[in-house]
Order: C-alpha cells, then sequence, then structure tokens
C-alpha cells in the first residue's frame, strides 16, 4: 500500500522532470505536484505514526484514541 503510493509519486516526478527536459511546459507543473504530493504523504505518514501504538497482548498496530483493542479486544488501560 505504502509502497505503491510512493512508486506512483515516483513515477509522477519521473514523467514530470522528463517532459520539462524535452520542453513542456506542463513537466514542471506535474514535477511540482509530485514534490507537494510526496510532502503532504510524508507528513501524512508521520501523523499516522504518532497517533497509533502496538497492543501488548497481540501486537498489532492500533489508534492511540482506542483503549480496547479492535483486533483482540484486550483492554489497553
Ligand atoms: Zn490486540
Amino acid at each position: 500500500m505504502e509502497l505503491k503510493i510512493l512508486g506512483s509519486i515516483c513515477f509522477l516526478e519521473a514523467v514530470g522532470t522528463v517532459g520539462n527536459i524535452m520542453g513542456y511546459h506542463l513537466g514542471a507543473g506535474i514535477c511540482l505536484a509530485g514534490t507537494s504530493l510526496l510532502t503532504v504523504y510524508t507528513v501524512y505518514l508521520g501523523m499516522e505514526k504518532t497517533h497509533k501504538k502496538i497492543c501488548p497482548e497481540c501486537e498489532c498496530e492500533i489508534r492511540k484514541s482506542y483503549r480496547i483493542c479492535p483486533e483482540c479486544g484486550n483492554d489497553i488501560y
């Protein structure tokens, strides 16, 4: 999932760069869009990580706001 998104963004960047080299004005725009997406995605990933914790019972990643693990039903606090 994460690799797919990153791959798509890299592909977009590559297309934009090639377009830019070939003299298409659109290329710079695509490049900029790719970079913006990458920035947004990185920030999103960082937020996801800080909002998650590991269940001590089944060791699955769950949201910090959960008090009961949705996977195993363990009461975390
Ligand atoms: Zn659990």
